[in-house]
């Protein structure tokens, strides 16, 4: 296709050594380029071409102090790629992974994800090369005094609304909270997943792994089956892992596997309620690794393997980006597996997804797949302008909702001969509302 290799050559000398920026807008240009053919309003206005610019980066130096007085530095950004449907909006990722790369391929994802909510956000993404592994709780809460302190002359309300990601949980957004209150001297829902004690969600913690698995449960209904029985493979081990395996078992099915840096666990009957407790002790509470836990046990442990070779008949990838790898998907497709559900942004590298796309399992790609989490960041918006909190129940009906309508929006856009490619769904359902409200603003 000489439209897409000419648009990619010219994004990827704009912007040189971002190799998971490119990985997604490849993505996306994939589907949206063959879109705009034939629809000249959208050439005539660089659409595209403006949707890959983010609106503006800022890059700023952290420095804090550690227990032993030593001066650090670590390197902060905010990506505020979309402003078109709503203010800003994206996680904060602390991570020593974190770079100009992979910040701008989540907040270009973010933008397509948070439009297919149909909330009222727009698209963004930060954080910091910080580590939060190691350091004590002293450290946590000055580095994240000191990244707000310069961050919140460039958010708000109604302007950008970060939240957490990788490495950013309650306790970090309760600093950055405080820190913000502090140097403004207002408390308004300038960020989300906050505690409840003070403008948190129900439901907002559990949000993305339970909106991944109604995801699921969506694309298994629309072909007549269901989730119950079915054997899952769940990697990661953090929120979105968690709550995903919890909704996996009530819903009736059996998690075989989680994961986390250290390797994964695997259980052939499948984890019960109750053994999850004890990991998310493990790994929230105390900050150990899964081969702490299994050492402690004695459950059985594969080190610093991935889950993919487990026979199984659905995988939820809910760790990190490019977690599945081409030989991964190969694996996966001929044990069988009829369901790939993605719980993290981005887990499956360009040529796995590609095969993943052109088999004929149910493939639920990122975008609309774990968009139950900045869905119910939306709500958490919603209810602090009210000065309101909605009920456990209003909220969970709330999500299941939103996911419905986003299953519908991907069946709309990608259905075909084959069945739904939720890729290009969620691909041009995300699109056709930000390129909407672009065209409406004219040439900015
Ligand atoms: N980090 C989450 C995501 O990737 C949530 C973002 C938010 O709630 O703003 O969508």
């Amino acid at each position: 296709m000489a439209a897409l290799e000419e648009f990619m050559s010219g994004l990827v000398k704009r912007n040189p050594n971002e190799p998971e920026f490119h990985q997604a807008v490849h993505e996306v240009a994939r589907d949206v380029l063959p879109y705009m053919e034939g629809r000249p309003e959208y050439h005539h206005a660089q659409i595209f071409e403006r949707m890959t610019e983010p609106d503006r980066i800022i890059v700023f130096r952290v420095v804090w102090e550690d227990d032993q007085h030593n001066v650090r530095v670590n390197r902060g950004y905010r990506v505020q790629f979309n402003q078109a449907i709503g203010p800003y909006k994206g996680g904060l990722r602390f991570d020593p992974s974190v770079n100009m790369s992979v910040l701008k391929f989540l907040g270009f994802e973010q933008t397509f994800k948070n439009s297919l909510t149909g909330l009222p956000m727009g698209s963004g993404k930060g954080g910091s090369n910080f580590n939060p592994k190691g350091k004590s709780e002293a450290e946590i809460m000055r580095f994240c005094q000191s990244y707000m302190t310069e961050l919140c002359r460039h958010i708000g309300q109604y302007t950008d609304v970060p939240a957490g990601d990788i490495g950013v949980g309650g306790r970090e957004i309760g600093y950055l909270f405080g820190q913000h209150k502090r140097i403004t001297n207002e408390f308004t829902g300038v960020l989300t997943g906050k505690g409840l004690d003070f403008g948190g969600s129900e439901i907002r913690i559990e949000a993305t792994g339970y909106g991944c698995v109604y995801f699921a449960n969506h694309m298994l209904v629309h072909v007549g089956g269901s989730l119950e029985g079915k054997a899952c493979l769940v990697s990661g081990s953090g929120n979105v892992a968690q709550y995903a395996a919890r909704k996996l078992i009530e819903l009736g099915a059996k998690v075989l596997t989680l994961s986390d840096r250290s390797g994964f666990i695997h259980d052939p009957e499948g984890l019960t309620s109750d053994k999850l407790d004890e990991i998310v002790d493990y790994k929230i509470r105390q900050r150990k690794s899964l081969a702490d836990y299994a050492q402690a046990s004695g459950c059985s442990f594969i080190a610093e393997q991935k889950p993919w070779a487990i026979v199984a008949d659905a995988a939820f990838p809910c760790a990190t980006q490019n977690e599945i790898q081409l030989d991964d998907a190969k694996t996966l497709l001929a044990n069988g597996c009829r369901v790939i559900c993605e719980g993290a942004n981005m887990p499956t590298t360009a040529e796995a997804a590609e095969l993943l796309e052109q088999s004929d399992i149910l493939y639920g790609p990122a975008k609309a797949a774990n968009a139950g989490g900045v869905a119910v960041s939306g709500l958490e918006m919603s209810q602090n302008s009210m000065r309101y909190n909605l009920s456990r129940q209003e909220i969970n009906d709330q999500l299941s909702g939103i996911m419905m309508g986003i299953h519908e929006r991907c069946v709309e856009y990608g259905a075909g001969s084959n069945g739904v490619d939720y890729v290009k769904g969620a691909n041009l359902a995300g699109f056709v509302k930000v390129a909407g409200a672009m065209l409406a603003y004219g040439a900015i």
